[in-house]
């Protein structure tokens, strides 16, 4: 081989090289402004999954969706309204820290914002979490990590918790209702990225999946409710 055709190759090589380095993907951005934006209800009471597995697309992913808002300016669809479920107690303390020392799970601070359907924040909107522990077990008798809140001036709020376990036919998920002053009551899930249960829980869904990351001291979740004002 001459000189000439070893020099052409090399240069060939060395653009097809380049070239595989440039389309390496990149690490996906995190979503730090979750919004939950569909509106189904379903009316069953029981929380154990039946139906059909949600599609297996990527329950890591954060949809484009869950963005509703962040602008301000357009209007959104409330948020996805899903199963009370069985476990649900009436007459939670108001309380924004359900975390205790020493309790079962990954301690994890949930934090976001309440909008209105024209992406405008609702002060004093009322919201009522309640979960499993980290061993996936709900405390039916007192009101251990059940508590509601209301929302700040900028419609702002933060829950301390535990990352609830999983239990028979459910993946991780807290629940909760949500209420702006005068609207109506909006019951919901909110789900954890990465859970390999998501898959196969009927009742999942991506749209209410939490924005998570770690910190020092457990995990950090956020995630945006649009709920109607009357
Ligand atoms: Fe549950």
């Amino acid at each position: 081989m001459n000189r000439k055709i070893t020099f052409s190759l090399l240069v060939v090589m060395s653009i097809i090289l380049s070239a595989c380095a440039t389309a390496t993907p990149s690490a996906t951005p995190s979503n730090n402004d979750a919004t939950s934006v569909i509106v189904p209800t379903v009316s069953s009471n029981t929380e154990v999954s039946t139906s059909t597995p949600a599609p297996s697309s990527d329950s890591n992913a954060s949809t484009s969706s869950n963005l509703a808002c962040s602008g301000g300016s357009s209007s959104a669809n409330p948020a996805m309204e899903l199963t009370e479920g069985p476990y649900y107690k009436s007459g939670s303390p108001e309380l924004a820290n359900l975390y205790q020392e020493g309790m079962a799970g990954t301690k994890l601070v949930v934090s976001g914002y309440v909008y209105d359907t024209n992406c405008q924040p609702v002060a004093n909107a009322w919201l009522d979490f309640w979960q499993a522990n980290g061993n996936g077990v709900y405390d039916n008798n007192g009101y251990t990590l059940r508590g509601h809140q209301y929302t700040d001036a900028n419609g702002h709020f933060e829950l301390t918790t535990v990352v609830p376990g999983i239990y028979p036919g459910r993946t991780e998920h807290i629940h909760v209702k949500v209420q702006a002053p005068n609207g109506t009551i909006i019951t919901s899930q909110l789900f954890f990225p990465g859970v390999s249960q998501n898959d196969s829980d009927g009742i999942y869904d991506a749209s209410l999946l939490l924005s998570i990351q770690e910190t020092g001291d457990g995990l950090q979740g956020q995630f945006n409710f649009v709920v109607p004002v009357q």
